[in-house]
């Protein structure tokens, strides 16, 4: 690969390209991109992104180069790469060797091979520059097991416990963890508790119960626990959402913390039930802010809490610790925080009435009448205390 690439011009490779160029624009666009990294990789270590205040190069490429995170940290880990290995790094400018077959090569180095890998770096390129990527694959993989096998490697041991997550693009949380076992039994009656099973129209698969069953606990324990705030003050979640948006009948994001983006419904959701400061802005100054206010007071959360004494959701059983209290005519639709318009559901529930297609209509007497995504309705009756045995809502009709 690469052979001809040099007559490239900068122009040639920003127009249009049809197939038969696609072989020497790819070429030249690997070798750029592996001096590139290289580069990248060398002025990290000058370290001269620290003069601004960045905290690292990967920062310094956020701030300055509209990069994401991951792909300025993937960047400087393929720079170190070719600035530590100077077979590949010259084949990879020179483009005896694709991008691709870097990549294997780079992913056969680990703490234990490195070292290994430097001594054999030449033989092994030298070796590749004929094969195709999937050989190169295989190839890479067989000189990896037979390294480990001669290098000094440690037992591999799992850690007692470690919990790791991180966030995609689009907000959703991925991650691995693991529990020493009191942790795991602890965890499975939780979930086993916490899953719920919504009769026969409930598909959901068991993956998708369990992590339901997870956000239930996770919401439980942050409405409950002893530490700052009390559970009616909620201070768990902090979210930013622009004034407009508050009366915005068509929808309007909250902001995270962390700068993550919640759909409207989920929004919606939180603005049911929350504390509200009101922080006034000019561009970037603060010019004023206000006293919090809650969305429902607790007097008024414990007198829907009487009346209700759990989630009004057909057929759910979960206690007030449980729930948040529900503007039927919402919140941010103008509803009025009163008894006659709020009804406690927990947070699943809550979060599943927002979504589209759903419709609450509560009736004076406290009866709630719940109408799907597919116009099924069905209804709920407030708390009755009964004369014996266990509290509970009336039946759905
Ligand atoms: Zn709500
Ligand atoms: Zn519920």
């Amino acid at each position: 690969m690469g052979s001809g690439t040099d007559q490239l011009t900068e122009q040639s490779v920003c127009e249009s390209v049809c197939l038969d160029d696609l072989v020497e624009v790819t070429a030249h666009l690997e070798r750029r991109h592996a001096r590139f990294a290289f580069d990248v990789a060398r002025l990290a270590d000058a370290g001269e992104w620290a003069v601004d205040g960045s905290l690292s190069m990967a920062i310094w490429l956020q701030q300055h180069c509209r990069m994401s995170h991951r792909d300025a940290t993937r960047l400087l880990i393929e720079g170190r790469f070719l600035n530590r290995y100077d077979a590949v790094r010259d084949a990879a400018f020179s483009g005896s060797l694709s991008a691709s077959q870097v990549s294997a090569l780079r992913n056969v180095v680990t703490k234990p091979t490195a070292v290994l890998f430097g001594q054999h770096q030449h033989g092994l390129v030298n070796a590749f520059r004929h094969l195709d990527p999937v050989t190169t694959e295989r190839a890479c993989q067989s000189w990896r097991a037979k390294a480990e096998a001669v290098a000094d490697m440690p037992v591999p041991k799992l850690p007692d416990r470690s919990w790791t997550s991180s966030r995609l693009a689009d907000g959703t949380m991925v991650g691995r963890f693991v529990l020493d076992p009191a942790a795991a039994t602890e965890l499975e009656t939780a979930l086993q508790t916490a899953r719920t099973f919504d009769g026969a129209g409930d598909d959901r698969p068991h993956g998708v119960r369990n992590a339901d069953a997870a956000t239930e606990i996770i919401a439980f324990f942050n409405a409950n626990h002893d530490g700052d705030g009390t559970p009616r003050h909620r201070p768990h979640v902090a979210l930013y959402v622009q004034s407009d948006d508050l009366n915005n009948l068509g929808g309007g994001h909250a902001v995270t913390d962390d700068g993550h983006l919640l759909p409207t419904w989920a929004t919606d959701a939180y603005l049911c039930d929350c504390v509200i400061h009101r922080v006034l802005r000019t561009a970037a100054t603060i010019t004023d802010y206000g006293r919090s206010i809650r969305s429902v007071p607790p007097q008024l959360f414990r007198a829907v809490a009487d009346r209700d004494r759990g989630c009004r959701f057909t057929g759910c059983t979960r206690k007030i610790a449980w729930c948040d209290a529900h503007h039927v005519q919402w919140w941010r639709r103008n509803g009025e925080t009163k008894l006659d318009n709020l009804v406690l559901l927990c947070s699943r529930h809550h979060h599943l009435i927002h979504r589209p297609g759903w419709t609450l209509q509560l009736d004076p007497n406290g009866d709630l009448h719940i109408t799907n995504h597919l116009g099924h309705t069905s209804t709920t009756h407030p708390y009755t205390y009964p004369a014996t045995g266990p509290p509970g809502h009336g039946p759905p009709s």
